[in-house]
């Protein structure tokens, strides 16, 4: 491997310190905590799990977590009820509804209840309104927690050819203008591309968001490009043996087949370690701009 290997781990870290340092701040400066509710619908696995994690950082960088497990069945009034009361509540700053919600409930009516200056997902049209025209909104985590990497690691982004594999409103589409509002020239790339090997190589940054398993090979990559891997995949590994039920063992990958990805990058991502820490990180630091902004107070950098 010749890549940099760009820590995500442990730079979410550091935004997790900056994060309680402010908190501590806003308490001791203003008897402000800054507080995030978390809204779950129904027993979804992997949900569970990313609530738990959230709801655990947010308790470690001293803000409050308020979560709200919903059955499978709650009606779309019910919940939409419960939105009205925490957009109101002034003890809570952001507020999360975690994706993806049980099929009879509208995730763009839910997402569009949610007052935008709380909705630190930045999913609300308002916020992707505001941050398609260059201004002040709440930036959806896992692409903000990508450009932090790649201004960490860069310094200016300006004028750099950027590959985004990806349209999705959660993280195709956003990274691209985030990438914009940096002033690099940006392709968003997706299943109708022709020659996507061809247009991954033009780029100086690549950022594959496509959730297909290794899909990026090295022999797409321009030498010294840097690579943010956002996907996350399960796949078999046999080579870890059998499950105590008799079941293969798995493990996670990302969508860029990381060894011949590394050999030829400048700078990549690991998957796990890379994008996922940034995400929750960057929620945390999302959730203290709303109540610094709620609050007349500056925010932090
Ligand atoms: P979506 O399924 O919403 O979007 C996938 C995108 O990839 C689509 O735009 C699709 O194109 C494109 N695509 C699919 N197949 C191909 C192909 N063969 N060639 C080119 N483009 C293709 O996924 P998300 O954006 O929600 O997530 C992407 C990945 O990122 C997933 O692995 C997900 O698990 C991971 N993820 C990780 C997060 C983290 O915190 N690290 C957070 C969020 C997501 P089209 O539009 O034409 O169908």
């Amino acid at each position: 491997m010749s890549a940099t290997l760009i820590d995500g781990k442990a730079f979410a870290a550091t935004v997790r310190e900056k994060v309680a340092a402010h908190v501590a701040r806003l308490k001791s400066d203003h008897g402000i905590t800054p507080g995030l509710a978390v809204v779950l619908v129904g027993e979804d696995p992997a949900s569970q799990v990313y609530v738990r994690s959230k709801g655990r950082q947010t308790v470690e960088a001293g803000m409050n977590s308020y979560e709200h497990k919903l059955d499978a069945g709650t009606s779309e009034a019910d919940l939409l009820g419960l939105i009205d009361r925490l957009n109101n509540d002034p003890d809570v700053h952001g507020i999360l509804v975690q994706l993806p919600l049980p099929k009879h409930l509208d995730e763009g009516l839910v997402t569009n209840a949610i007052d935008p200056a709380k909705d630190v997902d930045g999913f609300h049209i308002s916020n992707v309104g505001l941050l398609g025209t260059g201004q002040k909104s709440m930036v959806p985590c896992t692409p903000l927690g990508c450009l932090m990497m790649l201004r960490a690691h860069h310094g200016d982004l300006s004028g750099m050819e950027a590959v985004v594999i990806g349209r999705s409103n959660i993280v195709g589409k956003p990274m691209a203008q985030l990438l914009l509002g940096d002033s690099c020239t940006v392709t968003i790339a997706h299943s109708r591309t022709r020659d996507l090997p061809g247009v991954v190589r033009r780029a100086d940054i690549v950022v594959a968001a496509v959730g297909r398993p290794q899909m990026v090979q090295g022999d797409w990559i321009r030498p010294g490009a840097t690579v943010i891997d956002v996907g996350i995949n399960r796949i078999d590994a046999p080579e870890k043996g059998v499950n105590e039920d008799g079941s293969v063992r798995t493990r996670l990958v990302g969508d860029c087949d990381f060894e011949s990805c590394a050999a030829v990058a400048g700078a990549i991502t690991p998957v796990p370690g890379g994008v996922g820490p940034m995400t929750i990180a960057c929620l945390l630091a999302n959730t203290v701009t709303a109540c610094c902004r709620a609050a007349g107070l500056p925010e932090p950098e």
